[in-house]
């Protein structure tokens, strides 16, 4: 028998609680799937930064952490964390972002403002949008979300760039990595994604000399995390018109104050971190099959490294 907290808001345990069962059921395995084991009897935690469970030490014979989320920032530097930690990869999770960036790319590519914001009897004519392959699109973070959704624009037409902390070949894109990389991967692009992880090393990313490296009216599209980009740089940006629109799912403080300037501005969109989400059916699959390799000997995959912080 192998015993599984879970740990999560409330409202996630009625989610994942019938689809864990049949994952682990269709896997074969024996398992004890619970929110209230005893500490010490724990073999796995399924875990998110917002439930219960914020102090690892007592789960003394717990031999992972596997988190329903992507993004690790919130318990990677956690000081009683000792078991492995595993992020999520889920095929629909990467299905959901790839569909909300390409959507919002082709939204400013297109243009679509113009006249959907436009039905006032003018005929609006002489403007015809440019081909995808007319426009250069950087997208930072090649891992598992920045890369399908980099794969998805290279589809449509769109010269992508794609920026990574080590070397990476991916078909069809240019891919840079480094310090070094990162001047090359922004010079002229005019629409720029955020996939990076919230690290030490990724604060501020996008920050007032960088942004300068974009071509003049580029978009910038951050589903990644709040602080990989500079607000004020953003704002001071959007008010030069270096950048011409910034779509932003997340922030420094979450939800976003009322009172934060990006609400009230003409050329800010705001999304409520809907970006994508892990979906219950596909992640407790992903979770089992995980157990299950670690059950017999072989290593989590998507374990995470802790001193890169992702
Ligand atoms: P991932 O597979 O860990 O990929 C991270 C990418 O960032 C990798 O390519 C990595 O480089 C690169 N990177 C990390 N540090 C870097 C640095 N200092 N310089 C340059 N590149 C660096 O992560 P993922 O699954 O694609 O997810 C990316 C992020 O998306 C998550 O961390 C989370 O914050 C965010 N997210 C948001 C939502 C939403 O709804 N808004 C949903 C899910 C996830 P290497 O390839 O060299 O390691």
């Amino acid at each position: 028998m192998i015993n599984v907290l879970f740990s999560a808001k409330p409202a996630a345990w009625a989610e994942y609680r019938v689809s864990l069962e049949t994952a682990f059921a269709d896997a074969g395995m024996d398992v004890a799937l619970a929110t209230d084991h005893a500490p010490d009897a724990v073999d796995y935690i399924v875990f998110a930064p917002n439930g219960p469970v914020t102090d690892f030490t007592p789960y003394v014979n717990t031999k992972g952490i596997l988190s329903l989320w992507a993004g690790v920032e919130t318990v990677v530097g956690n000081a009683t964390l000792t078991q492995p930690l595993i992020r999520m990869v889920d095929d629909s999770l990467t299905a959901g972002m790839v569909e909300w960036v390409v959507g919002h790319a082709l939204r400013h590519h297109l243009g679509m403002d113009v006249h959907i914001t436009g039905q006032d009897g003018v005929w609006r004519d002489t403007v015809y949008p440019p081909l995808a392959r007319a426009r250069p699109v950087t997208i930072l973070g090649l891992g598992a979300l920045g890369t399908a959704c980099g794969q998805a624009l290279t589809t449509l037409g769109f010269p992508v760039t794609g920026w990574s902390r080590s070397p990476k070949t991916v078909d069809g894109m240019r891919c840079l990595h480094g310090a070094d990389g990162l001047r090359d991967a922004l010079t002229d692009a005019q629409i720029v994604v955020l996939l990076l992880p919230d690290t030490p090393a990724t604060e501020n990313t996008l920050n007032a000399d960088t942004l300068a490296l974009l071509a003049h009216g580029a978009f910038v599209i951050n589903p990644g995390r709040g602080p990989l980009i500079d607000d004020d740089a953003v704002l001071a940006a959007l008010e030069s018109g270096q950048i011409a629109h910034a779509t932003l799912d997340v922030f420094r403080i979450e939800p976003l104050p009322s009172d934060h300037p990006y609400w009230a501005h003409p050329s800010v969109t705001v999304t409520p971190h809907i970006a994508s989400t892990t979906r219950p059916d596909t992640a407790s699959r992903i979770i089992a099959a995980n157990i299950q390799r670690h059950q017999t000997g072989d290593q989590f995959e998507n374990q995470v490294d802790r001193v890169a912080g992702y």
